[in-house]
């Protein structure tokens, strides 16, 4: 073979991955796991690398469409956010279900998901997307943005801003509280 074939192929083989970072930069954590979930990333235990899994996001993330992706990844975020606030309701949980019915193959995409953010990074443009929620179904606080907790005694017993609809007050409250460290 010709040395400058191999010279060829290398730097084409360098632009493709360029290109595949480029457009993994430019997904937000969610967008990430969902098209990992569409791809032909395989289940099961073993490890792969960022480039493997960047590939598979890309794979993905064209296989959906970026409409149905962010639609995707927004309905993930508010699945999220009711569920590490406990305030999951059976209409959402069951939807979720049926989107994802593989629950391990979402936790691998989303493993897969975190590791290509902590390596690959994140664009301005995606981290103003990142934070982010939807909702497939009624919200718990009913549109209100407060939902009422009832503990054992009254003083257990609080309205707290809803972590759907509040989420920019809570958001700024946690940075003032930050803040005053
Ligand atoms: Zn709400």
């Amino acid at each position: 073979m010709m040395p400058g074939t191999i010279a060829e192929r290398h730097a084409e083989a360098v632009t493709v991955e360029a290109a595949t970072r480029t457009e993994v930069r430019n997904l937000t954590g969610a967008e990430r796991t969902v098209a990992l979930y569409a791809s032909d990333m395989p289940n099961g235990r073993r490890h792969h690398t960022s480039e493997q899994y960047a590939a598979w996001i890309v794979q993905g993330a064209e296989r959906l469409g970026r409409t149905e992706m962010r639609r995707l990844a927004l309905y993930l975020r508010g699945w999220q956010v009711l569920n590490v606030n406990d305030l999951m309701t059976e209409q959402i949980q069951t939807r979720h279900e049926l989107r994802f019915p593989q629950r391990h193959r979402l936790v691998r995409a989303g493993q897969g998901s975190g590791l290509s953010v902590y390596v690959d990074g994140m664009t301005k443009v995606a981290l103003a997307r990142n934070g982010k929620v939807a909702l497939d179904g009624d919200c718990p606080c009913e549109g209100t943005g407060g939902i009422m907790l009832w503990g054992n005694d009254p003083d257990a017993s609080g309205e707290i801003m809803c972590p759907v609809h509040c989420r920019a007050e809570i958001n700024a409250y946690r940075r003032a509280l930050l803040a005053a460290r």
